[in-house]
């Protein structure tokens, strides 16, 4: 389930919300209770696999594939590596 940073733009009020992709977002800050509670930008555990992909993907009900890790490069055991050797 996605983790979202919402921030209140009237008393800053922050904190991270769990929501499944079907829900509606949030509006009403928890702390001061106006309707400044906002999505921010850049979501915790999200920032690194781009935008969106997730919003489709959940719809048909199945998991999206998880998203390789990047090998690092002063382990890739390819003896002809430039990085390495
Ligand atoms: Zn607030």
């Amino acid at each position: 389930m996605p983790i979202y940073a919402y921030k209140c733009t009237s008393c800053g009020f922050a904190q991270d919300e769990m929501q499944k992709v079907s829900d509606a977002p949030l509006s009403v800050c928890p702390s001061c209770g106006k309707a400044d509670y906002a999505k921010q930008v850049t979501a915790a555990g999200f920032a690194l696999k781009g935008t969106g992909w997730y919003a489709t993907d959940f719809k048909g009900g199945a998991k999206p594939a998880e998203p390789k890790p990047e090998a690092p490069s002063s382990a890739c055991g390819t003896s002809a590596c430039p990085a390495c050797h």
